[in-house]
């Protein structure tokens, strides 16, 4: 048995280890010495903002390639007999999630599993600092963008002040493949000055797709055992330009197209990838996953992109038909709180299990066409062979720059132990 605190009184809760127990109250009961996280909760879930999840399907594809340089030809999905657009709602998919934080907030005696603890700890230490977090940003944002921001910058920002504060343990890794790497939290916040952790995100195969997430995140409770791959975008440099590209779209997706398409191909190859990496890892550590269907995250500093891969039934599903803010747009810099619940929810995945119905599964299997792709050029095999490392040696007949994998300075490579020799 134990305990955690629940309107200020601390309330019995069973299956919860003595040191479960003792790292739950010091999260819980210090920094939530008020109720506002719990109002901030309850607001959130009777202002929730619904996120729509639309079915991918990929025409065509180069494959071989970076996730930058992977040209992903892409649609929605269709229907044979009729015009319309289908779609499935983010609180149907992580209905175990949302089931949870209404249960936690209207029962005095709340059953969960241990697991759910640790996220719900996390969450809740966001959401009594929310205001100090959203004016962290808030500066740090202004600061940078009057100088053309960096996108480094943005990411470190992001991943110091949101991604990571909702995940216990607050664990990530930053790319090292930034060329600017601030030591430390380029916020303005005197309290702050974190250092940041830098490292190897690399991932994919040589055949298929490879390259470098800008950041993983990785929940402390489970040993590292899983992490969300996440994408940064500074929309300051993406370039406003439509028009000629809308003839072919239905009226409902023109009114909501957006910004999206502009790095869709090198998200969708990089959610993709990560979704076959992950049942490697499960499968390597002899664990049976929950669920197949795993997401990966886009940021910008104004909007959030989910994308969802089940690499078992081949399902791509993907919100990028819709910008959905993180801010809410009648008060400045102030969060959008669903967003909050959202990027929550995908950070701690293996607690929440995303799922779709199994009747949705049995009609739409094989829909993202994906594994047709693969199949067709004999690699559907060598998705079990996706993996985490540095370089990713291909076998280039030109010397196209976009191929390469990484860029380093001539001095600089001479000095590293564990270079090759150069062919
Ligand atoms: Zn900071």
């Amino acid at each position: 048995m134990a305990a955690m605190l629940s309107h200020n009184t601390l309330c019995i809760i069973p299956n919860v280890s003595k040191y479960g127990r003792a790292l739950i109250n010091r999260h819980l009961s210090k920094k939530t010495h008020n109720l506002e996280w719990k109002e901030n909760l309850q607001y959130a879930l009777e202002n929730h903002h619904e996120l729509y999840l639309r079915p991918i399907r990929v025409v065509n594809s180069r494959l071989g390639t970076s996730f930058s340089g992977a040209p992903i030809e892409h649609r929605r999905l269709k229907l044979a007999d009729k015009d319309a657009i289908l779609q499935t709602q983010f609180s149907t998919v992580f209905s175990r999630g949302f089931e949870d934080l209404k249960s936690y907030l209207c029962n005095d005696h709340y059953d969960v599993l241990e697991t759910t603890l640790w996220p719900l700890s996390a969450l809740s230490v966001y959401l009594t600092e929310l205001r100090k977090q959203e004016e962290t940003l808030k500066e740090g944002f202004n600061k940078y963008a009057k100088n053309d921001i960096p996108e480094i910058y943005v990411a470190a920002l992001l991943t110091n002040h949101l991604l990571s504060c909702l995940v216990y343990g607050n664990q990530y890794l930053i790319s090292n493949d930034y060329r600017k790497k601030p030591p430390l939290c380029p916020c303005s916040n005197r309290d702050c000055g974190k250092y940041i952790t830098y490292g190897q995100t690399g991932l994919g195969h040589a055949h298929i797709w490879y390259g470098r997430p800008d950041v993983v995140v990785m929940p402390k409770q489970k040993n590292n055992s899983y992490m969300v791959p996440l994408w940064y975008i500074n929309e300051l440099e993406q370039e406003e330009e439509e028009e000629d590209e809308m003839k072919d779209m239905h009226p409902l997706e023109i009114k909501v197209q957006s910004k999206f398409k502009h790095f869709a191909s090198q998200v969708l190859s990089q959610a993709i990838i990560f979704a076959f990496y992950q049942s490697n890892v499960m499968k390597k550590r002899g664990i049976t996953p929950l669920t197949t269907l795993l997401p990966s995250l886009v940021l910008t500093p104004s909007h959030y992109y989910i994308i969802m891969y089940d690499y078992k039934n081949d399902i791509l599903l993907s919100s990028g038909h819709q910008d959905s803010s993180l801010w809410d747009d009648t008060e400045d810099f102030r969060f959008n709180l669903s967003a909050i619940l959202h990027i929550w929810m995908v950070l701690n995945y293996n607690d929440f299990v995303p799922t779709l119905d199994p009747e949705v599964i049995h009609d739409f299997a094989r829909s993202s066409n994906i594994h047709n792709i693969l199949e067709s050029q004999n690699l559907l095999g060598e998705t079990e062979k996706i993996s985490r490392k540095n370089s990713f040696v291909t076998i280039n007949t030109n010397d196209d720059d976009d191929e390469c994998v990484s860029i380093k300075d001539m001095k600089d490579y001479i000095k590293d132990p564990h270079k090759r020799k150069w062919y």
